[in-house]
C-alpha cells in the first residue's frame, strides 16, 4: 500500500528534508503534499486523500497543535495518523500531544527514527528488512 503523506511545516527547507528522509527510508510513498501552516494543512486534508500527517508545532497563522485539535473535531480527519516533528522542549505540551494520539519526533531527527515511527503506526505492507 502506497501511503499519501502531508508534510506541514513553515520551513520549506525542513519540509524538503522530511520528504527526502521519507524517500530514502524505503517506505512506499504515494502522493506527497506540503503545507506551510495549520490552515493550509487542513485545506490540503479537505482536498486530498491523506494516510499520514507529519506536522510541525511552531508555525504562523495556525500552529500544529491547533491543527491537530481541528482534525480531531472533524469526522473525516480524526483518525488520520499523526507524527509531530518539532524542536518543542515543553514536556507538558509533548504529553498533551501524545494524549491526542500523535507520535512525537524531536528535531533534528534520523531517517531511522522517522521510518520506524511510520512503520509503527501504519501498516506499510512491505517486507521488514530488519533482521528478526
Ligand atoms: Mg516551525
Amino acid at each position: 500500500m502506497a501511503i499519501n503523506v502531508l508534510i506541514v511545516d513553515d520551513s520549506s527547507v525542513m519540509r524538503a528534508m522530511i520528504l527526502k528522509t521519507l524517500r530514502i527510508s524505503g517506505l512506499p510513498l504515494g502522493e506527497t503534499h506540503q503545507a506551510g501552516n495549520g490552515e493550509e494543512g487542513l485545506d490540503a486534508l479537505n482536498r486530498h486523500w491523506i494516510d499520514l500527517v507529519i506536522v510541525d508545532i511552531n508555525m504562523p497563522v495556525m500552529n500544529g497543535e491547533a491543527m491537530i485539535d481541528s482534525m480531531r473535531d472533524n469526522y473525516n480527519m480524526k483518525d488520520i495518523p499523526l507524527i509531530v516533528v518539532s524542536t518543542e522542549g515543553s514536556e507538558s505540551r509533548i504529553e498533551r500531544l501524545l494524549h491526542k494520539g500523535a507520535r512525537f519526533i524531536h528535531k533534528p531527527f534520523s531517517p531511522e527514527i522517522v521510518r520506524d515511527t511510520v512503520k509503527d503506526i501504519i501498516d506499510v505492507g512491505v517486507g521488514d528488512e530488519r533482521k528478526a
